[in-house]
């Protein structure tokens, strides 16, 4: 039996709101496609947790068996200022204010959006599609939703006829909202646009003069609307119809709404039949803004250098805290929540590296009892895992096995009854939920309970940030070399090596 037939995989459909049993459209092989990042500045934290439950995801649907195909688009045109119809581009205005290319800022920020993945362990999709590498296929899409009625030009724009889809479809069925409902809560219309109900929505927009990012098109020169993209590329890579989307909650509406209608309004076919979405950050049990000022970032939370931060906390560290609750349960950060996931994390991975020193299993009386408790909390886990990949309920189980571990090494006459065949395949799958699933790695230990990754450091490097790294780092040699070899100086305090500050 394999893995996918004994643990059914069951979640939560954001669409259907209710957990489903999963069925992809071909037996074996799963499409996801998840929205990814805007490339104009950092990526935030909130950000880290949306890439990196949807990396879970991706990970486990592969542990089962899975041929996943991951489609993960980089928008680098066309999400405006506000995230609707109006105001500038927000690469473009990047590009404005430090006077560079916006080709220069997407580069930019799409490396460090790559660094920080990296960092934190989350493999990359199959496919990384760019919005302007498929504005060919955007135009086509937009023609035939024009082609179908469902979307109009005026004055080189054209807009989604959202009234017009409504009468034959239901506007709203993802986010829950009714089309009455957003008629009150949507603003009047401004002189400048020129949609002619403000419920519509923008598929292409005329480039005003001025407007650093534009391109050829029937309606003359303009750009895409925000939504398109998604359409367009998730269609040609995955098909009409395909098994998962995802994304922060935060884009449910209007972004992943106006994504179904636009597909239905092209093909008629909605896209994915399953819908996942994860929730937000909050900060001592505060929205995560940076109006709040408690929004920090990658860096920030890793080298302590933040106000709100008692310390740094390592890469591995913030995934295993972000593992600890479901990915659509809202997760608080405090430092006292970090200093117990950094515990728990070092316990874990502490046995995970004691089971090599293990005596052999089986070589006394086996107790059946005893091998298939063992063998059910490894079971358990899984079952977890495919129930809404419940990470948080799978940790639980690895820390009983984790205790099971210590006990073994203690007392190694426990280890002799259990049969060597169970305790083989729980070793594995223990080990593998952890690196392959979990995707926790051992992280270096320098001095004391001090570590960073050397990728981390890899990163404030390439971004040339300062980083602070607070007293409870205590750099390695190694990484000190590898500064001093790229030429950057560690600033010294006190004759001493107390503060490290890149310049
Ligand atoms: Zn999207």
């Amino acid at each position: 039996m394999s893995l996918i037939e004994q643990y059914p995989l069951h979640f939560y459909n954001s669409l259907s709101k209710q957990k489903e049993v999963f069925k992809p459209l071909v037996e074996g092989r799963v499409g996801m496609y998840v929205c990814g990042p805007t490339v104009y500045s950092d990526v935030h934290l909130g950000n880290v947790r949306t890439f990196l439950s949807f990396d879970i995801i991706f990970r486990y649907l592969k542990f089962l068996g899975y041929k996943v195909r991951y489609v993960r688009n980089i928008t680098d045109v066309g999400h405006l200022v506000g995230d609707a119809d109006e105001g500038e581009d927000k690469i473009a205005k990047k590009a404005r204010l430090e006077a560079i290319e916006p080709m220069e800022v997407v580069q930019k920020y799409t490396n460090g959006f790559h660094d920080v993945m990296q960092i934190f362990n989350i493999q990359p999709p199959s496919i990384e599609p760019t919005a302007t590498g498929h504005l060919i296929e955007q135009i086509e899409f937009i023609k035939k939703i024009i082609d179908n009625g469902f979307a109009y030009e005026k004055d080189g724009s054209v807009y989604f006829n959202v009234r017009k889809y409504n009468d034959t479809h239901q506007y709203g069925e993802l986010s829950g909202r009714n089309i009455d409902d957003m008629i009150s809560n949507t603003r009047a219309l401004t002189g400048q646009d020129q949609k002619s109900d403000p419920l519509d929505f923008a598929l292409w927009k005329k480039a005003e003069a001025g407007h650093l990012m534009h391109w050829p098109s029937p309606w003359g020169q303009g750009f895409p609307g925000w939504h398109l993209e998604c359409s367009a590329m998730s269609t040609k890579y995955l098909g009409e119809t395909f098994d998962i989307h995802g994304g922060g909650m935060d884009l449910k509406f209007p972004h992943h709404e106006a994504e179904i209608a636009q597909n239905k309004g092209c093909s008629h076919h909605g896209g994915a039949n399953y819908w996942i979405h994860g929730n937000m950050l909050t900060v001592n049990g505060r929205k995560m803004a940076k109006s709040e000022g408690n929004g920090f970032t990658p860096e920030e939370l890793i080298t302590g250098n933040h106000k709100l931060l008692e310390r740094g906390y390592s890469p591995m560290t913030v995934r295993f805290f972000m593992l600890q609750s479901h990915y659509a349960s809202t997760l608080d950060f405090s430092n006292e929540a970090l200093q117990a996931a950094e515990k728990g994390c070092k316990r874990l991975m502490a046995s995970f590296q004691l089971i090599e020193k293990l005596a052999p299993a089986g070589t006394g009386k086996i107790s059946e009892e005893k091998s298939s408790e063992l063998k059910n909390i490894v079971n358990q886990a899984l079952l977890d895992l495919s129930d809404d990949f419940n990470t948080a309920k799978a940790i639980a189980s690895l820390f009983e096995i984790s205790s099971k571990i210590n006990i073994y090494y203690q007392n190694p006459a426990e280890l002799t009854e259990i049969d060597s065949d169970t305790f083989e395949y729980v070793i594995n799958m223990f080990k593998s939920i952890i690196a392959d699933v979990l995707g926790l790695v051992a992280e270096n230990e320098s001095s004391g309970n001090n570590h960073l990754l050397d990728g981390t450091v890899q990163l404030l490097i390439n971004l040339r940030k300062e980083a602070k790294f607070s007293k409870n780092y205590a750099l390695s040699d190694k990484i000190r070399d590898d500064l001093k070899t790229v030429g950057i100086q560690l600033k010294d305090e006190k004759g001493g090596e107390t503060s490290y500050t890149i310049d």
